[in-house]
């Protein structure tokens, strides 16, 4: 596979490697063994029953963060491997990119940063990093999952400045403001396609937004255009699957098409080049203003809508409950947690608090407030 990377991808050549060093995989590739790593971990599994948009117990049908990953990592592989970038790595990238949020999708994410806003905050991306490097107890040798510096640059996508000083090596390009790798940025992209097109489904499969308000979205109007000239009759959940896959297909398309103008434009030849260039992996103008039209539609409609910011409430009236009773009253986190607590206060509760699954929240929620369970 490696003859057939470009120049200025990551390769297991010019990795910066790992935090601690260790053996070279036999038969697999670095950044292939951080993907395994990362689906063994717990994190990974808890995504499963994680938030994307609609709280896991509200349909079977509608994405959680678990299935979201995945849609990211098919996405980030197929348009690496047309621009000659490294899978492996995307895939890595990709799976990790959520480990690190909060039940209730954004609503408990922002929560628990309101609630940490005087112990420094709480970030998603900064805690998915943490998850990686600190959090997983899998490994004789040390914390986390020792993965190469690659894998965790494409993970830590944002971050808060004043969150960048105690992050060393991995903090630096902020201050630098260097690039990171093609693959971390094709994995920011994979990671809209992705949501953009399947909140779209979910948003209709519920009800929510209707194909009337999308034909108001150019994006979406012009790919219905299409399907509806080669199947005049088609309707149903078949229209709109065939719509939307026409839509993934387009913006990945066109993600590869430009970031190809981009990387000839820059002269490109080597990682250490990307490095020095402004982002390369682009949409077109074109496509960009269209997907923000887009996304200011799912704003206005879906993630706005009543019953969403309905449930957006009660997980920070959750989340809310659950930090203020922790952080009066230590004793009642779970053992491990009040051990960290004497090393690590608040954020030993914001790990704790991030970790959970949306049912867990609930589950903790009743035994800490309701009388008769436990
Ligand atoms: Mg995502």
């Amino acid at each position: 596979m490696n003859s057939s990377l470009a120049p200025y991808a990551v390769t297991p050549h010019n990795t910066r490697g790992r935090q601690i060093t260790e053996a070279a995989p036999v038969g697999r590739s670095e950044f292939q063994r951080d993907r395994d790593r990362i689906i063994h971990s717990a994190a990974f599994r808890r995504l499963e029953y994680k938030t994307q948009v609609f709280v896991n117990h509200e349909g079977d049908l509608f994405r959680t963060r678990l299935t979201h990953s995945l849609e990211v990592a098919q996405i980030g592989r197929s348009i690496a491997r047309n621009l000659h970038l490294n899978e492996d790595l995307v895939e890595a990238i990709t799976l990790a990119h959520d480990l690190g949020h909060t039940p209730f999708g954004h609503a408990g994410q922002d929560t628990l940063n309101t609630c940490m806003k005087d112990h420094g905050g709480f970030e998603h991306n900064l805690q998915s990093l943490r998850v990686v490097d600190v959090l997983e107890e899998r490994y004789a040798d040390f914390d986390g999952l020792n993965l190469c510096y690659e894998t965790r640059e494409g993970i830590l996508k944002h971050v808060a400045k004043k969150n960048i000083a105690k992050l060393g090596e991995i903090g630096a390009r902020f201050l630098n403001h260097q690039s990171p790798s093609l693959e971390a940025q094709l994995a920011n992209h994979a990671d809209e396609i992705a949501y953009n097109n399947h909140d779209i489904d979910d948003g209709l499969r519920s009800g929510l937004i209707t194909q009337e308000q999308l034909s108001d979205i150019t994006i979406f109007s012009r790919h219905f255009a299409q399907v509806k000239e080669r199947y005049p009759v088609l309707s149903g959940r078949r229209l709109i699957y065939e719509i939307i896959r026409r839509m993934i297909n387009t913006l990945a398309t066109d993600l590869t098409q430009q970031s190809i103008r981009n990387i000839e434009n820059a002269n490109l030849h080597s990682l250490s080049d990307v490095h020095k260039s402004s982002p390369i992996i682009t949409f077109s103008d074109k496509i960009r203003q269209e997907q923000q039209v887009l996304k200011k539609f799912l704003r206005d409609n879906l993630y706005n809508h009543y019953r969403v910011v309905r449930m957006s409430n009660k997980a920070q009236h959750t989340i809310e409950r659950l930090f203020n009773a922790f952080s009066t009253n230590t004793r009642l986190l779970p053992q491990k947690y009040q051990i960290k607590y004497q090393s690590e206060q608040y954020q030993s509760i914001a790990d704790y608090i991030a970790g959970m699954t949306d049912r867990y929240a609930i589950k903790e929620y009743k035994r800490l407030f309701a009388i008769g369970e436990s």
